[in-house]
């Protein structure tokens, strides 16, 4: 195995330290099977999970697995899922997903990234947070808004694209850290390190962050609008 180099060691440093801040860190998007947890996570592009978990326990309530999904009439899931925005985009996507798992899977959520990006309207993002939640392989890194930020604001990439700061991330940290990676930045972003006004005054890894005490506008730039 490679030895780690300095940077990564620092990284790694951190990340321990965010760890300890929130460890209660965790996928929050509600989910009862790996079928449940794909959809909610298509689901919640551009939105929020809190509103996701509003809607779904309604639409599986009414479609439990993804055959049944699949034989589901648009606007009947149109309106289990009205709160969310694009909800009528979202409601084709998710009976395209479903038809595509009983198609090519006979129903089932496939443990494999390869696999799961072919499903239509899965992305890397999406794929990467059902095999870390659902299957317990890391295969990558889920980079969100939060993660992107961070990454940016903590000195670990300069990267502004979601894919290169994947990989910047996959060499920094270990693979049996990158699922709880994602989660515990994701917090750190959503409770300390807000987008506009980062509360660096009392952010516990302040004193190993590169961008403490400069102005949002200076750390981290916004993402581009895919999932
Ligand atoms: S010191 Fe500030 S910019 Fe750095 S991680 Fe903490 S809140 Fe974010």
């Amino acid at each position: 195995m490679k030895k780690p180099t300095k940077r990564a060691l620092a990284a790694r440093g951190t990340f321990a330290t965010l760890r300890a801040l929130h460890p209660d860190a965790h996928c929050e998007l509600d989910h009862a099977s790996a079928f449940q947890l794909l959809v909610a996570t298509v689901l919640s592009a551009q939105s929020n999970d809190k509103i996701v978990n509003l809607v779904t326990p309604g639409l599986f309530a009414r479609y439990p697995d993804a055959r049944a999904l699949a034989a589901a009439a648009q606007s009947d899931v149109e309106r289990l899922i009205g709160k969310l925005g694009m909800f009528r985009q979202k409601s084709k996507n998710v009976i395209g997903l479903a038809r595509g798992l009983v198609e090519r899977h006979g129903g089932e959520v496939p443990a494999s990234l390869d696999a799961l990006i072919m499903l239509p309207g899965v992305g890397r993002k999406t794929a990467n947070v059902v095999l870390g939640v659902a299957f317990g392989r890391s295969e990558g890194v889920v980079v969100d808004t939060h993660v992107q930020r961070l990454s940016q604001r903590l000195g670990w990439t300069k990267e502004t694209e979601p894919g290169p700061i994947e990989r910047a991330l996959m060499q920094l940290f270990a693979r049996e850290d990158w699922d709880m990676l994602s989660h515990t930045l994701i917090f750190h972003g959503r409770r300390v390190c807000f987008a506009k006004k980062p509360m660096c005054v009392t952010c516990g890894v302040a004193s190993s962050c590169p961008s403490a005490g400069q102005g949002a506008e200076h750390v981290g730039r916004k993402p581009p609008r895919s999932r």
